[in-house]
């Protein structure tokens, strides 16, 4: 945990939720450390091609801002209230009903009335209402209307800055008002004013300049894999030997780099090598599509298209049928939700059969992509896989339904189909904390930096009180999830405010259970330690006996 980063009863004592005795336009923000991201340096708003690339940094009084900031933000909202429907509607609907108030993660773990989605929307609104509104213009304060000064253009970057784009607020409004979608677009206006974070615009300039957030080169990405294949061969027996880049093979993989490199997204990897090989799919690895997430989502329409371009440049460079994405959570939901306006269709591939059941997955007929879940899903529902769901019976499973993948695409039933399958102990957390209503982990949308830990550790409280409560009646000790950000993110909130309790992939699970053709017995599980209920054989060293 970062150093200062209060503890977790110091923290709890903080949250207030009596408003402030200064109303919300007279209280001023407070760029307190542990609560915001570091300012862009100029080489990463240099490489992701924004304007007025400089040392800047959100405490300092002076943020260098081009002398015409005023009219770049004015201008550039226009634009966008012109261009986006849904983002005039956004601005002029709201009924202030105050059903979204308490359904936002940062105001439960802050206290702070501006985190309440509603009043979030608010410090934009006033400003709609000043440059763009007759009332406004004409009545100004007495309007709900205010002047776009310094002070308000940081209260907006803080309080953007605190929003994770979860959309769970918007399943409780009564008119849909999206507030993700505000917040893409008010971050996307301080992107022309050089203002993102060095969290976000750092991996995307990774993306550009080497294909994936974490800036791994092509070796780089074959010998870590050749970690993990080391490790299965210990494991299992078997030696996998996948393949990169490979021309003509039927279907390109993409998954996010986080499962590449970091625990414990890594046995999530060695899962779905693991049951490649095992089905003896046509598949291919690429290490310039190196990346399924897109940190470009988070802050720019323009570079959410371009990450998104790059996997299907590489499909048709490779000339496969379909691509088969891993659990990651931007990538889906840009997919989704985006893909088919932006990139696609993608006609030059097929409609996506499965090669094992035959099972057309019509869902992707335009956007030729395929979710793991549903392709494994599929998979266990045919009887294709032999499964041993008791080496999984160290782990008291619940499941975190991940906001873009449960919002954003409403994948619910497949990953708890996988775990049921694969595991035989399995809870649910509340049901106002899953499904649709589920708890955003507190740190999506580029918020999973290191310089921001204690808004991260408050917006991920309500997600982790909800694990504790499984954890406290049936000890649960596994938080299962199919996104890359919540395997790197969940397991220090976990440990802030859980203790005992760790994270997998859902296919990490699928692979413990995974009985393998011509694997030997298996001692340990992915993460190397001992599985449940292994009597040593005695008529085999160690067990190394060869199954039928
Ligand atoms: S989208 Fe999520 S983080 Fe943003 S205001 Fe709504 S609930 Fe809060
Ligand atoms: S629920 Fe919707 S209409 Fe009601 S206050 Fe929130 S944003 Fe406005």
């Amino acid at each position: 945990m970062a150093k200062g980063t209060p503890k977790p009863e110091e923290l709890t004592s903080s949250i207030d939720y009596n408003p402030p005795k200064t109303g919300w336009t007279e209280t001023p923000v407070d760029f307190a450390e542990g609560t915001f991201c570091h300012g862009a340096r100029p080489a990463y708003l240099e490489t992701v091609g924004f304007p007025n690339a400089r040392e800047w940094a959100p405490a300092d009084e002076d943020w260098k801002l081009p002398e015409n900031w005023k009219e770049i933000f004015i201008e550039a909202m226009g634009e966008r209230l012109k261009k986006y429907r849904s983002f005039q509607l956004f601005m002029d609907i709201c009924v202030r009903c105050g059903a979204c108030a308490d359904k936002c993660h940062f105001f439960i773990g802050t206290g702070d009335p501006k985190n309440m989605p509603v009043l979030r929307a608010e410090l934009l609104r006033s400003v709609y209402r000043k440059y763009f509104t007759a009332a406004g213009k004409i009545l100004g304060k007495n309007a709900g209307a205010r002047e776009l000064t310094v002070d308000v253009l940081k209260e907006l970057w803080y309080y953007y800055y605190q929003c994770t784009e979860c959309r769970r607020c918007s399943v409780f409004c009564p008119y849909g008002i999206d507030q993700a979608e505000i917040t893409m677009i008010v971050r996307e206006i301080f992107n022309l004013l050089g203002l993102n974070t060095d969290w976000i615009a750092g991996p995307v300039a990774n993306c550009y300049k080497k294909g994936n957030h974490l800036g791994l080169e092509p070796h780089t990405i074959t010998s870590n894999l050749e970690y993990l294949l080391d490790d299965i061969e210990d494991i299992t027996g078997i030696r996998i030997e996948p393949t990169f880049n490979r021309k003509g093979a039927e279907i390109l993989f993409v998954t996010p780099s986080g499962d590449l490199f970091g625990d414990p997204g890594t046995y999530t990897a060695m899962g779905y090598l693991m049951l490649f090989h095992e089905l003896g799919l046509d598949y291919t690895w690429s290490t310039y599509a190196s990346e399924g997430g897109n940190f470009g989502f988070f802050t720019s329409m323009d570079m959410a298209k371009r990450l998104n371009y790059k996997i299907y440049a590489e499909a048709k460079r490779l000339g496969v049928k379909w691509i088969l994405g891993g659990e990651c959570g931007h990538m889906w939901r840009v997919l989704n939700q985006y893909m088919d306006t932006w990139n696609g269709p993608a006609d030059f591939m097929q409609e996506p059969v499965s090669p094992i059941t035959g099972t057309r997955f019509e869902n992707a007929k335009s956007t030729k992509m395929v979710h793991i879940t549903e392709f494994t899903a599929d998979l266990i529902k045919h009887g294709k896989l032999k499964l041993d769901p008791s080496r999984n019976d160290h782990l008291n499973v619940t499941f975190h339904d991940s906001c873009n993948t449960a919002r954003g695409m409403g994948i619910f039933e497949e990953p708890r189909y996988i775990i049921n399958s694969v595991c035989n102990n399995f809870q649910e957390m509340a049901d106002d904390a899953i499904r649709e209503k589920t708890f955003c982990c507190g740190s999506g949308s580029g918020l999973n930096a290191g310089e921001n830990m204690e808004i991260r550790m408050r917006g991920g409280f309500p997600r982790a009180n909800a694990v504790k409560k499984v954890k406290e009646k049936f000890g649960v000790n596994m938080l299962a999830n199919i996104c890359a950000i919540d395997r790197a993110v969940l397991p220090p909130l976990m440990d802030y405010w859980v203790g005992d309790v760790s994270v997998c992939g859902v296919h990490e699970l699928l692979a413990n259970a995974l009985v393998m053709t011509g694997e030997k017995k298996r001692t340990q599980d992915l993460r190397l330690e001992d599985l449940p209920n292994v009597e040593e054989d005695p008529e085999t060293e160690e067990g190394k006996e060869e199954t039928a």
